[in-house]
């Protein structure tokens, strides 16, 4: 890939930390513009890799218009009305995908992400079918409801953490991982989980400061993906501008998972893998709402209630489905998280015999 495409892309991922994490009011449709200038003069479709497709779909000017819109609401606290940005973002998606050739949004992320659309709304449906009454039983255990769901998720557990960052070596020491933290940084000073790569050296992580169980996950889960973007950009940057977003969270879920196995005394551990049974259980129900929304969305607020109610529980302050999450942003995104924990089950299942060290250089391998 061209160097002066990377380092846009760098730049954009830079602004964005800025905007996120700063406070600062960057202009991202400018550098958006140039990202499509650039792809849309490579050559016809057929000749662009998978990345830089979905890059000329994402970078279309009518879609990172709307895109860069609704993340300023998402970052401002969706203070406005964004139910009809949402809608259009999806319409658009849909449109650009079609002239690229593709048959809809759907099928243009599918063959980006090497990913069979059957199979995975399958996955997804015995996913839920299977963990159904054991995240019943946990929605019991934990009391929750759609208002308090995060809330006391949030208070399992009060934990008293006084080093992070030795935690945090322990982590990386055991696997083999240690030298990610040269190109590292982590920021604690905002409520969010949020990685990114702002430079070839730079790998800008942030996540709550751990004050309880839900928290360390987080940190752990943000880890993942910073140890994703170190291993993937030895050699050159190219391969992590062509990390695809399912290989991205499943590694980030499969270090959480890593996490609670090694790294803590097991009434620890068995709360934090309740609290990821209920998360991946959350998201496997949003992402089959998310399927069903791309073929009817005359009424998308009938059926995200119908999709919720499978989980049984008082639907007190619901989000509007639109508000939920970053799903604004992309509807067809919050699927990579239960995928990602299907496989890092499976993998840690098959190639994890509780040599860390082991372990840590096949998942090297595989990042490469
Ligand atoms: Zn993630």
């Amino acid at each position: 890939m061209n160097k002066s495409i990377n380092n846009l892309l760098y730049k954009l991922n830079k602004f964005q930390w800025e905007n996120y994490m700063e406070d600062k009011h960057h202009d991202l449709n400018l550098i958006c513009n140039e990202i499509y200038d650039y792809l849309s003069h490579l050559g016809c479709s057929s000749d662009l890799s998978k990345s830089e497709l979905r890059r000329l779909v994402e970078y279309e000017p009518s879609v990172s218009t709307l895109r860069n819109k609704i993340d300023d609401s998402y970052n401002n606290g969706f203070k406005d009305d964004i139910k009809e940005d949402v809608l259009s973002l999806m319409e658009v998606r849909n449109k650009v995908s079609k002239k690229l050739g593709f048959k809809d949004y759907i099928d243009l992320v599918m063959c980006c992400e090497d990913l069979d659309f059957e199979i995975l709304k399958s996955l997804i449906d015995d996913y839920i079918e299977k963990n159904l009454n054991h995240a019943k039983e946990l929605i019991n255990k934990y009391d929750l409801t759609w208002g308090n769901w995060f809330l006391n998720l949030k208070n399992i557990g009060p934990i008293d953490l006084k080093d992070i960052d030795s935690l945090i070596d322990k982590f990386l020491e055991k696997f083999g991982f240690k030298e990610v933290l040269s190109k590292i940084k982590i920021a604690y000073d905002k409520d969010m989980g949020y990685s990114t790569k702002i430079s070839p050296d730079d790998i800008m992580i942030c996540a709550r400061k751990p004050n309880s169980i839900f928290d360390l996950g987080t940190l752990f889960h943000e880890l993942g993906h910073g140890i994703l973007y170190y291993y993937a950009s030895e050699e050159d940057d190219d391969s992590f501008f062509n990390i695809t977003t399912s290989f991205d969270e499943f590694f980030a879920v499969l270090m959480e998972n890593l996490a609670l196995l090694t790294m803590f005394p097991r009434d620890v551990s068995e709360k934090m893998k309740d609290i990821v049974d209920l998360e991946y259980m959350r998201t496997a129900i949003s992402a089959s709402f998310e399927f069903d929304l791309w073929n009817f969305n005359e009424d998308p607020e009938k059926l995200y209630a119908e999709h919720y109610s499978k989980l049984g529980i008082k639907q007190d302050n619901l989000r509007p489905w639109y508000k939920d999450s970053f799903r604004s942003l992309d509807s067809m995104y919050i699927h990579n998280y239960t995928l990602g924990q299907i496989t890092a089950e499976k993998i840690i299942y098959k190639n994890y015999n509780n040599d860390c060290l082991e372990f840590g250089s096949y998942l090297k391998n595989i990042c490469r």
